[in-house]
């Protein structure tokens, strides 16, 4: 191992979600810089995935936020401190060191070697649900997709998107229209006649269909066609189990995130229903230096909420810095009245009287 290959740092926090987030905004007033991994290639976790349009009435002093605006707010009040993000990435490896430090690394063959680590993997890595067809994984990023990372790319070309609900009708609708990116024709494919999504979203794509912007069909995806290395067609199934091609150029598959344990379980930490064990003065797992905070922890009383893991996050920083400056005193400092912690912010003293 060269050390150029590897990042060293003082902490790696697995999991980008509102917990994660907050960790670094806990670890930064200790003067701790993280580097931060997550699975998705965006930030926020769960409030991104699952509800960013939601409201959420349970965040203390905020009276209504919604799961989009917190994180925008958390990435604000984490900004002084500088984190760096590495996305789209799982982290695969974690293995302790001989002299206390971890190594750790991701899907992506990035590689880290930290003093601490905090595990804010929520309920797992939200991994993209697959078409499971024989031969079909070969295409990953050249013919198949699972996110629209650039949709320009898209321009021109057959598509056919599998998906029954907001996202995928959302996708079909906006490569449907016509602009610099619209695609060739455009197909959405879904298991059922009904699809989920808002009012709105289902004028809009009935509407489309209506004018022959794009095609919805009933079915399955069965099989593929491929020649001279390239997907030529999709072989669909309808209800009336008959089945025939679809020239495509390119495949989205977009049928929802499932979050997978994955690879943390095999890390040697201590686990009790798929949940790692802490004690509840550090949040410290089974190996010292390993922290895990927000819902991936358990203890007697754990409640899956946001503002319990915001409250494990300052406790865990704590922890954390004991390991990362032995001998110094840690002292709680408050960021109303510390002249430090204002620096560290990069905002001005307030006089008092
Ligand atoms: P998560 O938000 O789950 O984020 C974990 C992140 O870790 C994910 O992005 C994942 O991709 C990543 N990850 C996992 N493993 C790895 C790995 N090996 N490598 C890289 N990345 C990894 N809570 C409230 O307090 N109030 C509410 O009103 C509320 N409403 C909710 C509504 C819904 C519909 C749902 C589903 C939940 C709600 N919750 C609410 C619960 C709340 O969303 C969770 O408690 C919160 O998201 C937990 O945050 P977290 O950061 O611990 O985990």
């Amino acid at each position: 191992m060269t050390s150029t290959s590897v990042i060293q740092t003082d902490a790696v926090v697995i999991g980008a979600g509102p917990v994660g987030l907050f960790q670094v905004f806990q670890l930064g007033l200790l003067e701790i810089k993280a580097h931060v991994v997550d699975s998705l290639p965006h930030l926020g976790g769960q409030c991104m995935e699952l509800y960013p349009d939601k409201p959420i009435y349970d965040i203390p002093g905020t009276p209504r936020t919604s799961g989009r605006e917190l994180v925008a707010s958390l990435l604000k009040q984490i900004e002084p401190f500088g984190a760096t993000f590495h996305l789209g990435q799982e982290v695969s490896t974690l293995a302790p060191q001989t002299d206390g430090r971890f190594l750790v690394e991701t899907s992506r063959g990035k590689r880290f070697l930290t003093k601490t680590i905090f595990i804010a993997a929520g309920v797992g890595a939200f991994q993209p649900r697959r078409l499971k067809i024989d031969g079909l994984d070969a295409f990953e990023h050249t013919q198949l997709f699972h996110h629209v990372t650039d949709p320009t790319w898209f321009a021109g070309k057959n598509l056919l998107i599998v998906g029954g609900d907001e996202p995928a009708m959302a996708w079909a609708a906006r490569f449907a229209e016509a602009g610099p990116h619209q695609a060739g024709r455009v197909t959405l494919l879904h298991r059922r006649e009904v699809l989920t999504a808002s009012a709105d979203a289902q004028a809009r794509f009935r509407g489309l269909c209506d004018a022959g912007a794009l095609q919805f069909r009933v079915g399955q995806v069965t099989g593929i066609e491929v020649e001279g290395g390239t997907l030529r067609a999709a072989r669909i199934t309808d209800v009336n189990g008959d089945t025939a091609p679809l020239p495509i150029d390119a495949l989205l598959v977009l049928l929802g995130l499932s979050p997978k344990l994955g690879p943390l379980a095999h890390w040697g930490l201590d686990m009790e229903r798929k949940q790692l064990v802490v004690d509840t003065e550090k949040f410290s797992t089974s190996i010292p230096g390993i922290f895990a905070v927000g819902d991936i922890n358990t203890y007697p009383g754990k409640k899956k909420l946001i503002l319990c893991g915001f409250h494990e996050c300052a406790l865990a920083a704590f922890g954390a810095a004991a390991l990362i400056f032995p001998g110094e005193k840690i002292q709680l400092q408050y960021t109303t009245t510390s002249p430090r912690l204002h620096k560290l912010l990069g905002v001005e003293s307030p006089v008092f009287d």
